[in-house]
């Protein structure tokens, strides 16, 4: 949330599932969701961007800003809820709550290289893809923080920087290019959305692509091995728990694998490989 000039702004308000926390949240700051005039989303994953559509409905002045691949299904959400149900099943209604369009009206779409005036900031957008390909990040050069999505990678109090790959879009090269971007605005601190900020930001990244590299060679080793998909699945997620385990205790490994479940993971990279020939 950042406030200033009038305005109040959301980058990623979160799934639909924690609109009252969310409330509740600004409440406790004196303030009200009737009041959000600016959201700002990294992506349009149901867990950063579910939330936006109930927010307009009780603050419609608010304009929403979307990259140009996601913003179409903020519209008309029914590819982006099948492609969700696919992933998460029957556990969809629990995780991530009501859905609600945005009108097209509220949507300012951008595909990065744009100055978003909200909360009192200018905001720098950057095209981020690799985790999605309709992924932006947002640089406010006055305070040196990037509020970079999921593209900064899934970072418990200090741990292991996970690359979170669910399917569809996971591309390794544009993470890659991605990062070099975020890097190129030289900040102070990360903000990624699930999990705070993070101010070691070279050493964070360099870690996040080491460890890309890591997951996505098992990923490609496994799919070089007989066996069912579902087995390789399985293996992965085995793999990448002796990975972790290199790296954090007990508690901090279950944390992870709560946050990004193996089984989301593994479908991702081996649709890059697959893509590309492997497997
Ligand atoms: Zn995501």
């Amino acid at each position: 949330m950042v406030r200033g000039a009038g305005t109040l702004a959301l980058i990623d308000p979160g799934p639909g599932s924690c609109l009252e926390a969310l409330d509740l949240g600004l409440q406790q700051q004196g303030l009200r969701l009737s009041e959000v005039t600016h959201i700002l989303l990294t992506h349009i994953h149901l867990d950063h961007a579910g939330a936006t559509g109930a927010i307009v409905r009780r603050s419609p002045h608010t304009k929403v800003v979307v990259h140009e691949r996601g913003a179409p299904h903020m519209a008309d959400p029914a590819k982006l809820m099948a492609s969700a149900a696919r992933l998460y099943g029957d556990q969809m209604e629990r995780l991530w709550g009501e859905f609600y369009l945005v009108p097209e009206t509220s949507l300012t779409v951008v595909a990065g290289g744009e100055r978003i005036e909200a909360g009192g900031r200018t905001f720098e957008v950057a095209y981020t893809p690799g985790h999605a390909s309709h992924h932006v990040s947002y640089f406010d050069r006055s305070s040196g923080v990037a509020f970079v999505g999921d593209t900064g990678g899934v970072c418990i109090d200090g741990g292991y920087v996970l690359p979170p790959t669910p399917p569809p879009d996971i591309d390794i090269e544009a993470w890659t290019q991605s990062v070099a971007r975020i890097e190129a605005w030289s900040p102070q601190t990360l903000f990624m959305t699930h999990f705070g900020p993070v101010q070691g930001v070279a050493p964070h990244l360099q870690a996040l692509m080491e460890n890309l590299e890591t997951t996505a060679g098992i990923v490609r080793a496994r799919l070089a091995e007989p066996g069912t998909d579902e087995e390789k699945s399985r293996q992965f997620a085995e793999d990448l728990v002796r990975e972790l385990r290199r790296h954090m205790t007990e508690a901090q490994v279950a944390a992870y694998i709560a946050a990004a479940p193996p089984e989301l993971l593994w479908p991702g990279l081996a649709r890059y490989w697959r893509k590309r020939g492997a497997g």
